[in-house]
Order: structure tokens, then C-alpha cells, then sequence
């Protein structure tokens, strides 16, 4: 009990965060398995700037605040649930004309969750190694674009069939 009003006497309290946004502990929404109060937190950069990402409030607990441990998307290496990953990576594969499957593999983190993605131009499939490689790099569809990005090296192969008067035809081919 008088763990649960000490926690009442945190909401309010406020947080600079490593971007200078505000996070404000607004509730108690539960406690952790150690039972400690959970805050939920409202940031005044992340939830204004993106708020389909951050749809939700913040969890974390008095000690973590109070030691710096930065719950939003400000922090150095945020932390994205599942459902957040997914917007980014729907997001960064919209760039580059790539359909967004599916998890090629059972969600385990930014690491270990691989993604099933298929061109929109020539329809190749493939998984990346891990969402952290698709969300850092940004190569497009290996197969259509072996290139990438930059137009001066990108090359295109033709096929033009001539005809000389005698009616003889040849094959000219190039890049
Ligand atoms: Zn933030
Ligand atoms: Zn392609």
C-alpha cells in the first residue's frame, strides 16, 4: 500500500530525453513482475512527431526513470515492439517499390527476425538476414537493380535485331 501511493506522488514528474523532448509520466498503469509500479509516459517529441508509431504511452518503471533508462524513441537504441517493426519496415520497403510479406521466421527481435519481401517491379522474392540489416542498408531489389541507387552506374542490356538490305538479319547486343 504505501508502495502504490508513493507511485501516485510520480505522475507529474518530468524527463528530458537524449533528443530534449519531455517525457511526462501521465498514469500507473500496472506494475512489472517484481511489482513495482509501471508508468505510463507521454513524450513530447516521439508522440507528436510520429504518432502511428507511437500510438501508445510509454512503460517503465520509477527506478529506470530516475536512472536515465529512456523508454521512447529518443533513446540511443530504442526499443520497437512488434507492432512497431512492422510499420518501419512497411515504411523503409514502400521506398523501394518492395512488398513487405511477412516475417520470413517467428518474431524474436530486431536481430533474429528475418523479412519475407518481394519486388514490385520484377517480382523477386527474398529474405533479408535479420530487420536491422533491412532497416540500416538500403539496397533495393538485387535482382532488378544490382546497381542500386546511383543512375551514372546502372546499366541496361538491349537486344537490337538489324536487317541489311540483302534481308540478312544479325543480333547487337550491349550494356
Ligand atoms: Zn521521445
Ligand atoms: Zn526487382
Amino acid at each position: 500500500m504505501r508502495v502504490y501511493q508513493k507511485a501516485e506522488f510520480f505522475i507529474g514528474s518530468e524527463f528530458i530525453t537524449p533528443k530534449v523532448g519531455v517525457l511526462k509520466v501521465v498514469e500507473i498503469v500496472g506494475k512489472n513482475k517484481w511489482g513495482d509500479a509501471l508508468f505510463g509516459c507521454h513524450c513530447s517529441i516521439c508522440h507528436e512527431v510520429d504518432p502511428e508509431l507511437y500510438s501508445e504511452l510509454f512503460f517503465s518503471t520509477a527506478s529506470d526513470l530516475k536512472n536515465g533508462k529512456i523508454p521512447c524513441g529518443c533513446a540511443k537504441t530504442p526499443h520497437h515492439t512488434e507492432r512497431q517493426n512492422i510499420i518501419r519496415v512497411t515504411r523503409k520497403t514502400k521506398e523501394k517499390n518492395i512488398t513487405f510479406n511477412g516475417w520470413a521466421n517467428e518474431y524474436q527481435g530486431v536481430m533474429k527476425t528475418k523479412c519475407d519481401l518481394s519486388c514490385e517491379i520484377c517480382g523477386y522474392q527474398w529474405k533479408t538476414t535479420s530487420i536491422r540489416e533491412l532497416i540500416k542498408n538500403n539496397n533495393g531489389c538485387s535482382s532488378c537493380a544490382p546497381s542500386g541507387y546511383d543512375p551514372s552506374k546502372s546499366g541496361t542490356f538491349y537486344v537490337v535485331e538489324w536487317t541489311n538490305i540483302d534481308g540478312i538479319k544479325w543480333i547487337k547486343y550491349g550494356i
